[in-house]
């Protein structure tokens, strides 16, 4: 079997919360229990949004925590041109769409229970007069046509998921209209260009696996393994979110030892019984995916003492 390698791939639009990081331990120690390699990647696609100041700050927070990898850390803004010429690989699959937000919103039915909306498909079909009118008025998105086709994958911690891409999603955003390039697009090329075989990330990107499969096997790519995780809740089972600045890993720093902070995680994903203080060596050890419950997990109560 060829060597396993995962991969972090935080979009740094804030400071590093308990979210990412348990999202980083879990992919770190995937990959290093089966003494595979390990990879960071900062997502920042959106260079309006994550200003280079906030991936290096990423980068120091995962590093005063003890994380490491194997190369230097791949930046997205810097790969335009890997992500262009994925682009021209696809064009026969590729259409300009037009539609404002507002149209978009109007058109599309919210699909059950998820924030993910169903494109109606309403600019499938321009003719090349109607593109070229409507590009005097407006620089259009580009979307990838999917066809009625179930994707099915085994998820190693959720289990089998299918998805029929038409139904679920619809004809996909890979360009946006500001020239920036889809999200689903620069990971599977990225993920690919780095022998990505391990996708360990949270629970509420299951939805995007079956396009970004899709985009693998339009490339050409190999697919990787992926294990979305259940997400992070804290003790009165609300999401956790950006927002809360308390467990923003800089205040955490000023209360906890980083040994800490990982026994809190480590306890709430049942790698280990009382959230005591450990070492990323020590998690690495007796790190066992079987452990991790597929429903979302609580922090520890004492993570919050004093807040
Ligand atoms: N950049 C994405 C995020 O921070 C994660 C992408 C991935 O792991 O595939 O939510």
């Amino acid at each position: 079997m060829s060597e396993t390698v995962g991969r972090f791939a935080p979009s740094p639009s804030g400071p590093v919360h308990l979210g990412n990081i348990a999202c980083c331990l879990l992919a770190y120690l995937s990959a290093r229990h089966q003494g595979g390699r390990f990879l960071l990647r900062i997502e920042d696609l959106d260079h309006l949004r994550c200003p280079p100041a906030y991936g290096e700050q990423v980068i120091r927070d995962l590093e005063a925590l003890g994380f490491d990898w194997d190369e230097e850390p791949l930046w997205q803004s810097r790969r335009g041109k890997v992500y262009e010429d994925a682009l021209s690989q696809l064009s026969s699959h590729l259409y300009p769409c037009f539609c404002t937000r507002a149209e978009l919103m109007a058109s599309q039915a919210p699909n059950l229970g998820d924030t993910q909306t169903v494109y109606a498909g309403t600019c499938r079909h321009l003719t090349q007069e109607e593109i070229r009118e409507k590009s005097l008025h407006r620089s259009p998105a580009i979307r990838l046509r999917v066809p009625d086709l179930e994707i099915v994958f085994t998820d190693g911690l959720q289990g089998e998921v299918r998805e029929n891409l038409e139904q679920a999603c619809g004809d996909f955003i890979v360009r946006r209209s500001d020239g920036l390039f889809g999200y689903q697009l620069a990971v599977v090329v990225d993920d690919a260009a780095s022998g990505v075989t391990e996708v360990v990330r949270g629970r509420d990107i299951l939805s995007a696996t079956p396009r970004q499969i899709y985009l693998c096997r339009l490339l050409g790519l190999p697919v990787p393994r992926y294990i979305h995780i259940p997400l992070l809740l804290d003790p009165h089972g609300r999401r956790l979110a950006k927002r809360d600045r308390d467990l923003g890993l800089d205040r955490l720093l000023q209360r906890f030892t980083p040994e800490q902070i990982l026994g809190f995680l480590a306890c709430a994903y049942h790698l280990i019984k009382k959230p005591e203080a450990i070492s990323l060596p020590e998690l690495v050890d007796c790190f066992d995916l079987n452990n991790i419950p597929r429903e979302d997990v609580s922090l520890p109560a004492g993570l919050f003492e004093g807040l």
